[in-house]
C-alpha cells in the first residue's frame, strides 16, 4: 500500500476520505477559524457530463475563491480554492465538498489528483512552504 492510498492519511476530521469531498468540511470552512492555516487546494477530476460555460462561470459567485476552469483535454476540469484547515487533508475535503454540495453544477465527478499548499499565515512561515501530499 502506498502512502497515498493509506485510509488515515486521507480522513478528514469527520472521517470522510478527503478524495470524495466532505460537505462538513465544506460548510465549516464558510465560517472559518481565522487562527488555522489557509490552503491554497486545487483538484484535478473529470465530469460524467461536459459542464456548461455558464456553470464555470457562475462558479466564482459562490465567492470563496473557488474557481472552476476546463482543461484542454475532453472532461477534465481544475477546481480551485482557498480554505482554512488544521490540515491538508481537511482543506482538500472542503474544496471537493464544494462539489458534492453543488451536484447542479456538476452531476458525477472522479478526483484524477490534488494538491494542497499552505499559505503564509505568519510571517514566519514561507508561502508554499509545505504541499500536501
Ligand atoms: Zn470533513
Amino acid at each position: 500500500m502506498s502512502y497515498r492510498d493509506d485510509a488515515a492519511f486521507w480522513a478528514c476530521p469527520h472521517g470522510q476520505d478527503a478524495r470524495h469531498g466532505c460537505v462538513s468540511c465544506y460548510e465549516e470552512s464558510a465560517d472559518p477559524d481565522p487562527d488555522l492555516p489557509v490552503w491554497d487546494v486545487a483538484v484535478w477530476f473529470t465530469s460524467d457530463q461536459p459542464i456548461p460555460v455558464k456553470a464555470l462561470q457562475d462558479v466564482h459567485r459562490h465567492g470563496r475563491r473557488f474557481l472552476l476552469d476546463k482543461l484542454s483535454a475532453p472532461r477534465i476540469y481544475l477546481l480551485t480554492g482557498h480554505a482554512n484547515a488544521a490540515g491538508g487533508g481537511q482543506a482538500v475535503a472542503g474544496v471537493i465538498g464544494f462539489l458534492v454540495h453543488n451536484r447542479h453544477v456538476v452531476h458525477a465527478f472522479t478526483v484524477q489528483d490534488t494538491r494542497a499548499v499552505r499559505l503564509s499565515p505568519s510571517p514566519d512561515t514561507p508561502t508554499g512552504e509545505r504541499v500536501w501530499p
